[in-house]
């Protein structure tokens, strides 16, 4: 993407009532990019689509001016499990996702990095590696897998950004595998994003360990303090990030370009109208302080 380009505005959207009313609603929010379950997502059972209906949404999607597109895998998925059996079904589940993100014209499928169940980081690290080495394989063309960062609680890896750093050594850099920057999930695992000064601390911090900037940025204000390690996501500007980290967020060179996805609260009809609007604002030279 072009350094210069500023953030692409997208939201996570539900599909349950037809992948058309997911496009009209993305219309309605004037999204440049789009997220979606494909199945359901505390479960692993997969949406039957018919191919018209995924082909209609890919189509539309095009003519609304969607660039991007991206699948988001179930919860359930831990490729990072010592159960064989576990990790076997989420290895389906996730080359399912690809596949259908394929079909609906998107670009990739993300997920979180998963638990290490008491089998340790490393171990849980080098599991995870085997599992996308595997999957990268069967990939379709134009859809990558993007691991998303985590609040680490308990065995849940990626509240750190040296498990990437020895994911990405493990992988040997390949292309294929990018890091999805949940900016919540960030702010609850200790990497404060609560003003400029620790947006740029943050990311420096990133950066350095990580080696490669992230790929996809999902824009969710924080409803816990910083280092709580509690995945609580909040309305932009209303939570432990604020107005002004968010403002200090959406300006930063190495995240322009990229889709940043709203995972914002659903209570209200029309928040994420409200939670779009915000950020829209908050882009805006004006807004600037
Ligand atoms: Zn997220
Ligand atoms: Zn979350």
């Amino acid at each position: 993407m072009s350094g210069a380009a500023p953030m692409r505005i997208g939201a996570h959207l539900p599909v349950g009532r037809g992948l058309a009313w997911t496009v009209r609603r993305a219309r309605r929010l004037r999204l440049d990019c789009l997220q979606l379950f494909v199945r359901n997502p505390r479960g692993w059972r997969a949406r039957a689509y018919a191919d018209r209906e995924m082909d209609e949404f890919r189509s539309r999607c095009a003519s609304a001016g969607i660039a991007s597109v991206i699948v988001h895998s179930c919860y359930l998925v831990n490729l990072a499990s010592p159960d064989e059996e576990l990790r076997a079904r989420s290895l389906e589940a996730v080359a399912d996702d690809a596949v259908r993100a394929a079909r609906l014209g998107g670009s990739a499928v993300v997920f979180h990095m998963g638990h290490h169940m008491g089998a340790g980081v490393r171990a849980g690290i080098r599991t995870l590696a085997r599992s996308l080495s595997s999957l990268v394989k069967g990939l379709p063309e134009g859809v990558d897998l993007l691991v998303e960062n985590a609040a680490g609680r308990g065995t849940e890896m990626g509240g750190e950004w040296e498990h990437f750093a020895a994911l990405f050594d493990l992988l040997d850099g390949d292309p294929r595998v990018g890091v999805c920057f949940d900016t919540c999930h960030a702010h609850a695992a200790g990497y404060r994003l609560d003003g400029a000064r620790w947006v740029s601390r943050s990311l420096a911090g990133f950066k350095r360990t990580v080696g490669v900037p992230p790929r996809l940025v999902h824009l969710n204000d924080c409803a816990a303090p910083a280092g709580a390690h509690k995945d609580l996501h909040q309305h932009i500007g209303l939570g432990t990030i604020g107005e002004a980290g968010f403002r200090a967020l959406l300006r930063r060179r190495e995240l322009r370009g990229l889709c940043g996805i709203l995972e914002t609260p659903m209570t209200r009809p029309r928040d994420d109208l409200r939670n779009v609007r915000r950020v829209r604002s908050l882009m805006a030279p004006a807004a600037s302080p």
